[in-house]
């Protein structure tokens, strides 16, 4: 192996700015192009998508590739990343993946029914260059979440020698479980299908081949590593993640500084750093402007920028909202999902315009413009893996108030009054899933807001000069690989 050049095949179904529907489409972005940065030969692969083949200049490099037992025909094209020298394979298969809707579901919100076949394809094209009988030969293939669960499975069964693989979970809520008959359709062995193998209750778990098989593990942030291990936050897998915790590594996620910079943000109209907040009083009132809230020179603005799922805590909100309107403050969410929880937030919204502004759907311009504009930023995710809105928001001064909980936890140090006095505070968290305690944590924050210049603003300087740039844990990354190779 040439050490100065490690190659990794970077394996996902989402990348911004081509197609992203959370937190995995900006890693898939930025943690590539952070290893750019240490010298990686890092490519992705992604999904031929609508998207991704009307954006990128591509070319083809592969025809009519053996996926045998698989009979459709997949061609691999290759382009770069837009606006970066990251090289981009992309499977390039109609019948799969050129349609309408989004990368998972369609336009309903119903997901796709042959998702087994879209991901198991995605898997297999990533396991053949792994197996080296394509162009790039990866000395580790990077698989992430569950739609790529079953390439380490291809791999370990393989009789050549191939790439390592590593296993990056994202979030373990979502784990790709389909019917037995996965095993004939991809050609795995019988012997598989068993709890030591990627059977989970009677079914196929992409997640758990990919957990099983792979040669490591990792996952989004050190508390998360732990959380998975139990019953709470294991998903049902907590048993063998605890097995397997000799092969298991939480690497925090980075943000992209780049994209993410109150100085340098597009789609802010005032920009600033932590020399100027005065600056930012001024993108609050945009907001407002902007959202048809109250004109108003004190109100605090509460932002929340989410999917909108079960996992976010968004039912700790919803009952408190009164008591947050009596406080004085203003919401600003934007977020889509579930079609329940868009409701009930939507009739809040008419109940008190003024005050709520809700904005249903995807707009990554608005989630700027409510970074910079917001006071505060609500994430009370009942689980969460990482999590990015909360970096976002401290890079931007605005203070996040998030839940104890596992990337939360490792990036938010909450404004007690030593942590204050040590000038080392950054938000506010409060514990338990319950909507009485969220209130008392915001009242709490609501209070220095309101009352404590000097401590906001110290707690502001603090957040914004924290390095959450992804530097130190992409050298995390590296370490990994060049553990695993040698
Ligand atoms: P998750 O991956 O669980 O959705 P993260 O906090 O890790 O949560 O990442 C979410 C990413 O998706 C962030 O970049 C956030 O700004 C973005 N995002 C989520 N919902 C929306 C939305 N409705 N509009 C714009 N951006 C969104």
């Amino acid at each position: 192996m040439n050490e100065s050049k490690l190659r990794v095949l970077f394996v996902a179904s989402e990348a911004y700015p081509l197609v992203k529907t959370g937190g995995l489409g900006d890693v898939s972005y930025s943690l590539p192009n952070a290893l750019r940065g240490l010298d990686i030969d890092i490519r992705l692969l992604l999904p031929g998508y609508p998207a991704i083949l009307k954006r990128l200049a591509l070319i083809e490099v592969h025809e009519n590739i053996n996926l045998y037992p698989l009979k459709t025909p997949v061609r691999i094209l290759a382009g770069t990343m837009p606006g970066e020298i990251t090289p981009v394979y992309v499977i390039d298969c109609p019948y799969l993946y050129d349609r309408d809707g989004g990368p998972y579901q369609d336009d309903d919100g119903i997901e796709w029914s042959d998702n087994a076949l879209r991901f198991g394809m995605l898997s297999k094209v990533a396991a053949l260059f792994g197996s080296h009988h394509l162009l790039f030969k990866p000395d580790i293939v990077h698989c992430n979440d569950w739609q790529v669960g079953l390439a380490p499975a291809f791999s370990s069964f393989n009789t050549i020698d191939t790439a390592k693989t590593i296993m990056s979970v994202h979030n373990m809520a979502y784990q790709g479980i389909f019917g037995p008959e996965v095993i004939e359709l991809f050609g795995l062995p019988p012997e598989s299908f068993s709890m030591f193998g990627l059977e989970y209750h009677g079914k196929v778990s992409f997640l758990k081949a990919g957990l099983f098989y792979s040669d490591w593990i990792t996952t989004v942030s050190p508390n998360y590593a732990k959380d998975i291990q139990t019953t709470n936050y294991g998903c049902g897998l907590n048993g063998l993640l605890s097995e397997h915790q000799h092969k298991l590594t939480g690497i925090v996620n980075g943000i992209d500084t780049n994209a993410w910079n109150p100085e340098t943000d597009e789609f802010i109209n005032r920009n600033y750093n932590v020399d100027s907040l005065l600056i930012k009083v001024r993108n609050s009132q945009d907001l407002r402007n902007k959202l048809k809230l109250a004109p108003s020179k004190q109100s605090p603005i509460i932002g929340m920028i989410t999917r909108l799922t079960e996992q976010k805590g968004i039912d700790l909100v919803v009952p408190i909202i009164p008591d947050l309107i009596k406080e004085g403050v203003q919401l600003a969410i934007l977020g889509s999902g579930d079609r329940k929880l868009e409701k009930s937030l939507q009739e809040l919204a008419s109940l008190y315009p003024k005050q709520i502004s809700v904005t249903i759907g995807y707009d990554e311009e608005l989630a700027h413009q409510i970074e910079a504009g917001a006071n505060l930023f609500l994430m009370p995710s009942k689980f969460e893996p990482c999590g990015l809105n909360q970096m976002y928001s401290m890079h931007y001064g605005t203070l996040p108030i998030v839940r104890n909980t596992g990337g939360l936890a490792d990036t938010v140090v909450d404004a007690t009054p030593d942590n204050i006095q040590n000038k080392i505070a950054t938000g506010f968290i409060f514990e338990n899933e319950d909507s009485e305690e969220l209130l008392t944590c915001i009242k709490r924050a609501l209070r220095i807001f309101n009352h404590d210049k000097t401590s906001w603003r110290q707690l502001q300087v603090t957040a914004m000069n924290r390095d959450f740039s992804w530097e130190k844990s992409a050298k995390q990354y590296v370490s990994l690989y060049r553990q695993l190779l040698n």
